[in-house]
């Protein structure tokens, strides 16, 4: 167990980083974040920074040696990186996470193999490949490519075999997966944390509106039976033990209707705090960033309670100018994250409008 003194390290420096930090500082910690970016969200709130290239191995032993443990708020920080570190000091969650999810076919090579559900796909190397693997998933599908991709970033629908050649283009001739278009009723994500002995405490399972491929909307708890939320926290649980993981992690999934009823589709797994968690700081006992802390600290985890029912708005692009507005609403709790000038599509902040059920 971590003294509270002790300072964690953090690789990246977005908001995810920034909201982890100022957790961290609740309990007494204090932070190093490690990102490339001047700019970087995280910096204004932490301890000491280093402002260096994922790959300044001079750089990196420094940071190992400044801190007690590290981890990351970012899962495309490059693996050799996070093995790099691991040499030095201790790394959580463990490196080889990070390099299961940054590959969507590895990852779900993975999920499978635990006898959890996906889209259909296959794996696709030529366009001849994709037009082969269309007969697998069959059509509608998404073409994504295997690394790099988020918010909906290297992706692209093929209709039928036609589309093969352009959207082989499109995604810039990379390694790439195909999966079956889910018509699905609705997105949901669970974000779990499990601690260093192997506890977990889930959240409750959150239902996410998405714009343009980026979140824009999570309610919490999401509408669906019992019986769903149960399998989606199962699921979480079985992911996070066969990861030996620790720390938090959300994992997306599509609520599809099959004969009849409802059943879930993994989607993908953040190896990280997610933003469809942010509402735990205000709708929650304990926060998923604080979770995050306490599992990579060697804490025991929190048992969470919710306030109410929720809803947590994400202010994307110029939505940020709203603020004052925002402010002005009855029981929403404004965050921002000090990013300057908003650009089309960057998260520049979140509200969260707690709704209490009872006055207890
Ligand atoms: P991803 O980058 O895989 O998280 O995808 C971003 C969003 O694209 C998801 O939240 C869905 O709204 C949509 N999407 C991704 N994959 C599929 C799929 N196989 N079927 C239907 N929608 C998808």
């Amino acid at each position: 167990m971590l003294s509270p003194d002790s300072t964690i390290g953090i690789l990246g420096g977005g908001q995810l980083g920034r909201m982890l930090a100022l957790a961290a500082a609740r309990l007494g910690f204090k932070c190093h974040v490690f990102a490339p970016s001047p700019d970087a969200a995280a910096f204004d709130v932490v301890h000491r920074v280093t402002c260096a290239d994922y790959a300044d191995n001079a750089a990196l032993d420094r940071f190992a040696a400044d801190v007690d443990v590290i981890t990351y708020e970012f899962e495309n920080v490059p693996a050799q990186t996070a093995t790099f570190l691991s040499a030095r000091t201790s790394v959580l969650p463990d490196p080889q996470v990070l390099a299961i999810t940054q590959d969507r076919l590895t990852e779900k090579n993975f999920i499978t193999g635990l006898g959890i559900a996906t889209a259909r796909f296959a794996e696709v190397c030529s366009p001849a490949e994709l037009a082969s693997a269309l007969g697998a998933t069959g059509a509608p599908a998404i073409l994504k490519t295997r690394r790099f991709g988020y918010d909906g970033k290297g992706q692209v629908k093929v209709r039928d075999k036609a589309d093969a050649a352009s959207a082989w283009r499109q995604i810039g001739e990379q390694p790439a997966i195909l999966e079956a278009l889910v018509p699905f009723e609705r997105e949901v994500s669970i974000v779990a944390a499990r601690s260093r002995d192997g506890r977990i405490e889930c959240f409750d399972l959150i239902e996410n509106e998405h714009r343009d491929h980026i979140l824009k909307l999570s309610r919490v708890p999401a509408n669906v039976s019992a019986a769903v939320a149960d399998d989606a926290r199962r699921i979480a649980e079985a992911i996070a033990t066969a990861f030996d993981y620790v720390g938090v992690l959300a994992v997306e999934m599509f609520v599809v209707a099959e004969g009849g009823r409802q059943a879930l589709l993994v989607n993908e797994i953040a190896p990280r705090v997610h933003n469809s968690g942010h509402w735990t700081i205000d709708g929650a006992t304990v926060s998923q960033f604080e979770q995050h802390v306490r599992a990579v600290a060697g804490w025991p985890l929190a048992k969470p309670f919710r306030h109410g029912r929720i809803e947590m708005t994400n202010l994307i692009g110029a939505e940020v100018e709203d603020y004052a507005r925002w402010l002005t609403v009855p029981g929403a709790s404004v965050h921002l994250y000090g990013k300057g000038a908003p650009r089309p599509g960057r998260k520049m902040g979140h509200v969260t409008q707690v709704f209490p059920t009872s006055r207890g």
